[in-house]
């Protein structure tokens, strides 16, 4: 299912953006090129204006990309692509860049992002999970939550990228659980990407960079349990009440860091890097748990 990001093209303010910890950042991914233990990712990625802005935001994508061991395939796991019922991945040679969002200039939708498909991953992926029934698919492809990070982290379009979808017919816990099947990606290879964000709420964006109290204690709140590698808390998230309601009325950005969290274990580091603020309550914080196994 396409889901439209109701951002306007011209609304985009950027909040302020910590820096902090990415000199911590680099040294770790340092580590992670001795090991060859690929990191999972989670990243926030907000507007899909970022594919086309240079800004602090989108610049850090470009400086990850950089820093990383090259992937032999990507996985991304986006918002953006719900299913009801099972969980696909994308199995073709050649994913076509779809471009879900409406209301945005012209130049996104001209955007293309011809990365190759991964055929053999996908295959080793749903074998993985075989217990879990997943199906291959044909006809999804990159949609934004994929490209507009991928077209600033990996600008030449030349590593395989395959999606998996979020089944949101089922429980939260669902979503943690199939991930522990899949950790074996990580020493394969294969760089898995969560793109959401942990605080997004369309219907209460402001003008302003200045963030609601309840974001800023929400990203804090799940911060806080990430930091303890409380990961069953942040799976009841829903535990916080209004809390979490206000910060997702719906779950579609927040299950890609579930997917994440499943594939950290206690000896990954951690880091955040895009630690800052959209239209108020669109949270950036990314978070890397390291391959430095
Ligand atoms: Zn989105």
């Amino acid at each position: 299912m396409k889901r439209r990001e109701l951002i306007k093209s011209g609304a985009l303010l950027m909040g302020a953006v910590s820096l902090g910890g990415i000199k911590t950042l680099y040294a770790e991914m340092s580590e992670i090129k001795a090991s060859g233990r690929m990191p999972a990712i989670f990243v926030g990625h907000g507007s899909p204006m970022n594919a086309i802005e240079n800004n602090p935001y989108s610049m850090e994508w470009g400086k990850l990309g950089l820093s990383l061991p090259k992937p032999k395939a990507i996985l991304s796991i986006s918002a953006h692509w719900l299913s009801y019922g099972n969980t696909k991945v994308t199995a073709m040679e050649w994913p076509k860049t779809i471009h879900d969002f409406g209301g945005f200039p012209q130049a996104l939708f001209d955007m293309q992002y011809p990365a190759p498909g991964s055929p053999e991953f996908a295959t080793q992926t749903i074998e993985l999970l075989k217990n879990s029934h997943v199906l291959a698919d044909q006809s999804w492809g990159l949609d934004h939550g994929t490209w507009s990070v991928l077209a600033k982290m990996y600008p030449k379009a030349d590593i395989p990228v395959y999606q998996m979808s979020i089944d949101y017919n089922k429980p939260i816990e669902y979503h943690f659980n199939l991930m522990q099947d899949l950790r074996l990606l990580r020493s394969k290879g294969v760089l898995v990407l969560g793109s959401g964000n942990i605080v997004h709420n369309l219907s209460q964006l402001k003008m302003t960079s200045t963030p609601f109290d309840w974001s800023l204690e929400f990203d804090s709140l799940i911060k806080s349990h990430i930091d303890k590698r409380d990961f069953i808390s942040v799976v009841n998230f829903q535990n916080s009440g209004s809390l979490a309601k206000m910060a997702h009325p719906t779950f579609d950005h927040f299950l890609p860091l579930i997917y994440i969290l499943g594939l950290a274990d206690e000896k990954d580091s951690l880091s955040y890097f895009n630690e800052g603020f959209d239209l108020g309550s669109i949270s950036m914080r990314s978070v890397i748990f390291g391959g430095d196994v």
